[in-house]
């Protein structure tokens, strides 16, 4: 599906890396980090991405942003294929594209204040002059809820949830159109995560920016995405809107990553790294479908062909064979 009102359009996109061989005369392995994954986003939308650490949800994220290069497949970015873009051409679309870090104090520069930190952005690719730029810092420094006066301070005179604060607006300097944010809270302490959760929500409302949020915290996707992808040995195998898929997943491991915290205690964080058995190697992912090994309802033709995503509606696709009984079963 293809849409004016998509800032970012992800098709077939495609990642691997090579295995390091033992010898010269050794077969070529490849590590299949993202193998085929599709999805847009729309305006002013937040899509969470989901799955246990190694599941390929970094590396897409380090693809969609052009700092690893993609094998096959296409990332259009507000209407401009951006897929093989290098040098200058490159350069020039980051400011339409931000991210925030999982861990703000290692982004920052210990040695530069944070009114140069947040102004570098600027310095570095917007027309600005000097008093414009100086006055650009100031209403994002207050955007994100810190004083003028604590610009000239350096990061490590702030908090962790400061220092968070510092790195959203660094990565809103340049007004981007889409922000990656990269486990933004989990580095927090939990009394500040819903503070920061709550504050990109305000900011993507009050201009417009769309997110992709990944984290392997279920209880996050909740708080503040529109939708989720769950995404499982660099495919993703279940997407649509969060209130329906949290309601109804239609497929095995979303249900597993669901079930991962017992109900005694729904408050506690959900993480995906939670679940049962160990994901498989990407260098060799298992034939058909590669969550079977793991799988409760795997039957033989679970383990010989891959399921496609099938379309459940709303915007909703899971790619299980199952994915009807699972309904019925839940229903
Ligand atoms: Fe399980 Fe089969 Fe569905 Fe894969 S296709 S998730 S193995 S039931």
């Amino acid at each position: 599906m293809t849409s004016a009102d998509n800032v970012l359009e992800v098709r077939d996109l495609v990642v691997r890396y090579p295995v390091r061989r033992r010898s010269l005369f050794a077969p070529q392995h490849w590590v299949h980090a993202v193998n085929g994954i599709s999805f847009s986003l729309a305006k002013g939308e937040t899509l969470g991405i989901v799955g246990e650490s190694g599941c390929g949800k970094t590396t897409l994220a380090r693809t969609v942003m052009r700092l690893a290069e993609p094998h096959a497949g296409s990332i259009t970015l507000n209407g401009r294929d951006i897929t093989h873009l290098h040098g200058e051409a490159l350069r020039r679309i980051r400011k339409d594209i931000q991210i925030v870090f999982q861990d703000p104090y290692a982004s920052l520069d210990p040695r530069e204040r944070v009114r140069d930190l947040v102004r570098e952005p600027l310095d570095a690719l917007s027309p600005l002059g000097r008093k414009e730029a100086e006055e650009r810092v100031d209403w994002l420094l207050a955007k994100v809820g810190l004083s003028a006066a604590q610009g000239d301070n350096y990061p490590h005179q702030f908090s962790g949830g400061q220092r968070q604060r510092i790195g959203i607006a660094r990565a809103l300097a340049l007004n981007p159109s889409v922000v990656l944010a990269d486990e933004p809270v989990s580095a927090l302490d939990v009394s500040v995560r819903a503070q920061i959760l709550n504050l990109l929500g305000d900011l993507r409302d009050e201009m417009g920016l769309s997110y992709i949020l990944i984290s392997h915290d279920l209880a996050v996707i909740e708080h503040v995405c529109d939708r989720v992808a769950v995404v499982y040995l660099g495919r993703i195998v279940e997407i649509g809107p969060v209130e329906r898929i949290f309601r109804a997943p239609s497929h095995p491991y979303t249900r597993a990553l669901l079930e991962a915290i017992p109900v005694a205690d729904p408050t506690a964080p959900r993480r995906a790294d939670d679940i049962y058995g160990e994901l498989p190697s990407p260098v060799s992912p298992p034939p058909g479908c590669t969550f079977h090994p793991r799988c409760p309802l795997a039957i033989d033709l679970c383990r010989q062909t891959r399921p496609e995503p099938t379309d459940r509606g709303d915007g909703h696709f899971a790619a299980c064979h199952r994915a009807q009984e699972l309904v019925a079963q839940a229903g």
